[in-house]
């Protein structure tokens, strides 16, 4: 099609009402539009269906538009019937219509009407589906979280993987766009080997949210406490919080309400009428906090969530950005603060154990991230970001100050000899190993692996047994995101030295580091951070307790009640 003779613009207005097209979104549309492979990876809330969505109204023939979430299907295709006068225009196709519905859907598309067609991954692969869709015109392929297609995704799908081999099946040169918000680069270059594709146009947005504070708390006994007192103080502002089980929503959900704060529960052992009452309530304000598990949020469009609390520190980076995402999406202030104890690592990697290996080590990858994020001292922001590939100086970038790291930073110090003694380590053992065993080498511990290269690593062995172990981690961290070295995280986080890193120890100039955080050991830094941003107060907290001895050995249960 030629896109000179389009307006993509009027079309724009005419369809979504918009008068501007948001950040990429008219280069992505020109893509698919001229025909070319298109992938997109942009925020959650960036406007990615509209990337396909108007490409289709526009086009010849019928898109199919794959979704792993038959909910978001059918508010999609609701939406897209509210701008024409054709029901047909959008259809869904799943195992859950009647015959007569079918053939409806099937006689739209050959009537030409059919501008989206929206599958479920399990639907496209029915024989009768592939054979009807290889005899109309078929315009492109959107395949929305697209991650799903990878192990490395937070949401990977089986069914994804088989989508190049129908495709083939459906006809030859379908352009394809791919659009996700996970924006890893391993989760990238699987996703377009998946598919095939060697010659996309990829279209990558920003996954700096500024106006989102980031901060960690240690976890304790008093987590519970600690959220009532946050709630609290921003009473009256929209709120989730998220949990790891289904007891532990209900068992939070009923103790703010014991302390008068509006909460409902949310998982997926409700019944689906008071899920969907739940989340009417928080969408129409008639509740402030909806305390949930990861069930809760995939397509939930509230622009003024104000706060996200992680009871329970998540699986993996990317679901920590998706779920925190959900605050400020309409630019306002959002408040993500979660809670961590690397005992809740323990038993993340625990759930893990009856995995397949393969499973098991990408899970462990994913979680050791997580760790450093919460440890780390430096900027989160520029973690995160450095995470999704993504350079950041948190010194001029917009919301460079926003987290709980550099608002109260601590002190930094000259690390120059002790990053030149950790590289030379990196280069001259062969950059064969993680984190831990090149930290264990250099406090001169043994474990399984160290033993077993004992010859190999013995000229190294213990030569920096005069720091600690969570110096060196943090080292390690900092180094890599200022590029000294980088992590391989396709061999699961094998460290390698980089030009620069080798460059370093020729030339060494300072380098100031700050020391991680080790909040289980509770130091008095983090409590005087935590007071500064509303949290622990000394006092209240020593009551609490004494005040929950009393109650629980009366009731011997939660709730408790905070004054
Ligand atoms: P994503 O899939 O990237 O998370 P959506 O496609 O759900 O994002 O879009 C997020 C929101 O942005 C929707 O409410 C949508 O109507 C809105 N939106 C999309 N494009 C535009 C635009 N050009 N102008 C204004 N709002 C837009
Ligand atoms: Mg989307």
């Amino acid at each position: 099609m030629n896109t000179e003779q389009l307006d993509l613009h009027a079309a724009l207005k005419k369809y979504f009402g918009f008068s501007q097209f948001k950040g990429l979104q008219e280069e992505v549309i020109k893509s698919i539009v001229g025909g070319e492979h298109t992938f997109v990876i942009m925020p959650t809330g960036g406007g990615k269906s509209l990337c396909y969505q108007l490409p289709a109204l526009l086009h010849e023939g019928t898109a199919i538009v794959v979704s792993p979430l038959i909910a978001l299907m059918k508010n999609q295709v609701d939406a897209l019937r509210g701008i024409s006068q054709e029901n047909g225009i959008a259809h869904v196709l799943n195992s859950s219509l009647t015959k007569g519905e079918i053939k409806t859907v099937k006689e739209d598309i050959s009537r030409g009407v059919t501008k989206l067609l929206y599958v479920a991954p399990e639907s496209l692969t029915k024989e009768e589906n592939v054979e009807f869709l290889r005899s109309v015109p078929i315009s492109f392929l959107a395949i929305d979280e697209a991650h799903c297609i990878s192990e490395w995704g937070h949401d990977f799908r089986p069914e994804y993987r088989n989508l190049r081999s129908i495709l083939k099946r459906i006809g030859d040169n379908i352009p394809i766009i791919a659009v996700t918000a996970t924006a890893t680069p391993k989760v990238q270059e699987d996703i377009l080997k998946n598919l095939g594709v060697t010659n996309a146009n990829t279209f990558k947005a920003s996954f700096n949210r500024p106006n989102l504070y980031y901060e960690i708390r240690p976890k304790t006994k008093d987590v519970d406490a600690d959220i009532i007192r946050f709630v609290k103080q921003n009473e009256g502002k929209s709120g989730i919080i998220y949990c790891l089980s289904r007891k532990r929503v209900e068992e939070l959900a009923q103790t703010l309400q014991v302390n008068g704060l509006k909460a409902v529960p949310y998982h997926a052992g409700l019944d689906a009428k008071t899920r969907v009452k739940h989340q009417d309530m928080f969408l129409m304000e008639d509740t402030d906090v909806v305390v949930a598990t990861i069930a809760f949020g995939m397509g939930i469009d509230k622009p003024d969530v104000r706060f996200v609390i992680h009871h329970d520190i998540p699986k993996s980076i990317e679901s920590y950005y998706q779920e925190t995402g959900r605050a400020g999406r309409d630019g306002g202030e959002g408040h993500c603060l979660a809670f961590y104890s690397y005992k809740d690592i323990e038993k993340l990697e625990k759930f893990m154990s009856g995995k397949p290996v393969a499973e098991q080590e990408i899970g462990q990858a994913l979680l050791q991230e997580v760790v450093a994020y919460a440890e780390t001292s430096m900027s989160r922001r520029k973690f995160i970001l450095h995470y999704f590939g993504e350079a950041f100086d948190n010194e001029t970038g917009e919301g460079g100050m926003l987290d709980d790291n550099m608002r109260y930073p601590k002190k930094k110090h000259e690390a120059k000899d002790a990053l030149v003694k950790i590289l030379k380590v990196i280069r001259d053992t062969n950059q064969i190993y993680k984190s831990k065993e090149l930290v264990f080498t250099m406090l001169g511990k043994e474990n399984a692996i160290i033993t077993s290269h004992k010859t190999h690593l013995q000229p190294f062995f213990g030569c920096g047994n005069e720091r600690e172990k969570t110096y060196w981690h943090a080292l390690l961290r900092q180094a890599l995101v200022a590029g000294y070295i980088s992590k391989d995280i396709e061999t699961y986080g094998v460290i390698k030295i980089t030009k620069k890193g080798l460059d370093y120890i020729d030339a060494p100039v300072s380098f100031m580091m700050t020391d991680d955080h080790t909040y289980d050991e509770n130091t008095n830094n983090q409590i005087v951070a935590a007071a500064k941003s509303g949290g622990a107060d000394k006092k209240l907290v020593a009551m609490l307790k004494d005040l929950r001895k009393k109650v629980s050995k009366k009731l011997n249960v939660p709730p408790y009640i905070v004054f």
